[in-house]
């Protein structure tokens, strides 16, 4: 467990799908459409499970399993296309209730925010300007853009402390996937787990989480009290 002192905290560094817009949901359900396009059996949990994982090393996985072998790039680029086609035609993603109110409560304290994503999606300021206007700027963003290697790997958490200017000790994280908890944790940040998903607790506390909050109302609660 990594310890904190939560009047200490000068920075909040969010993860994005799940934790501030409820996109799992349709990310879940367009990747087991995909797979099904091709024979392949791949439920929403086992989704929201590999959550945070770039495409191809999702469709690597379940190749390895099954077959036992590497997917080729257009096995892979077929799939992904797909899958994205299909995300996109279920529409916008909404935001997550109560995140709204979690970031205004952080800037009410006076910490910084940073998003920490592995969305490699081009029009992401703009959709999180849209949904929570006057928080991000490009600066305060780390995404697949920024980073060679996406969670589990730590590089998107420390290279968001960096950016920040910040220690790990005077950061926590809001994440809501059991592989962007390790991240976090292997960032050596005070992980908090939001379950807004369909994932068991234990799946984000075997996962590392240093706490497990139901929601993102929750939060907003915990931090209004952090002095
Ligand atoms: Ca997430």
């Amino acid at each position: 467990m990594i310890e904190v002192d939560f009047s200490k905290i000068k920075a909040v560094l969010f993860d994005m799908d799940g934790v501030l817009f409820d996109s799992m949901p349709n990310h879940a359900k367009a990747w087991e459409a995909a797979f099904a396009s091709v024979g392949i059996e791949f439920s929403p949990y086992e989704a929201y499970l590999q959550e945070g994982r770039t495409g191809a090393s999702t469709i690597q996985g379940v190749y390895r399993r099954l077959f036992g072998r590497d997917a080729g790039e257009s096995e892979i680029k077929k799939l992904y296309d797909i899958k994205t086609s299909l995300f996109e035609s279920y529409g916008e993603p909404v935001a997550m209730p109560g995140a709204a109110e979690a970031l205004a409560v952080v800037k009410q304290k006076g910490l910084k925010i940073c998003i920490v994503t592995g969305s490699g999606q081009t029009s992401l300021l703009d959709t999180l300007d849209k949904y929570f206007p006057g928080y991000f700027a490009s600066g305060n963003v780390v995404s697949a853009f920024d980073v060679k290697r996406g969670k589990p790997d730590p590089e998107p958490y420390l290279m968001a402390l960096q950016k920040m200017d910040v220690p790990a000790k005077e950061a926590v994280v809001i994440e809501n996937a059991p592989l962007g908890v390790q991240a976090a944790v292997a960032a050596g940040i005070f992980t908090i787990a939001v379950n807004t998903g369909i994932l068991k607790d234990e799946d984000l506390l075997q996962a590392g989480a240093d706490m497990l909050l139901p929601d993102m109302f929750r939060l907003s609660e915990m931090v209004r009290a952090w002095s």
